[in-house]
């Protein structure tokens, strides 16, 4: 449906159709409510969009997880982030032995040695994390 323009109404006040020209002001004015919800919604996607692409900025991935750019020491969880694209931080629980507490996925660098007896007791079960 094509908008009613400023010189359709004038022609219709001059006309003296004033309910005409009332409607057409109607047609305008419900058109602006869509136009004004349209762009709430695309600034609600751009602020959304801006939000992923600052953290994809922010990270890189570095088999097997997500490392902050600007601190090595973060680690992030390779599942969550790019299946939730969610930044989900990573907890050592021995040298070279990380897991997420979201999804509970275990990560281990190269060198890992699980022979290696430290940091776990009888249980296995890590004195860190209790998992
Ligand atoms: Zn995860």
């Amino acid at each position: 449906m094509a908008l009613p323009t400023y010189k359709d109404i004038v022609d219709l006040l001059k006309k003296g159709a004033t309910i005409e020209a009332q409607e057409k002001i109607m047609e305008l004015r419900e058109a602006a409510l869509e136009i004004q919800n349209e762009n709430l919604i695309l600034k609600q996607q751009i602020a959304s969009l801006t939000a992923a692409q600052n953290l994809q900025d922010r990270l890189t991935y570095k088999k097997p997880f997500y490392e902050a750019k600007d601190n090595q020491n973060d680690k992030f969880c390779q599942r969550c982030y790019d299946v939730d694209r969610k930044a989900v931080r990573l907890q050592q629980v021995e040298p070279k032995y990380w897991r997420c507490i979201q999804c509970r996925n275990d990560f281990t660098e190269d060198g890992y040695d699980p022979s290696d007896p430290h940091d776990t007791d009888y249980t296995g079960r890590s004195p860190v994390t209790g998992y």
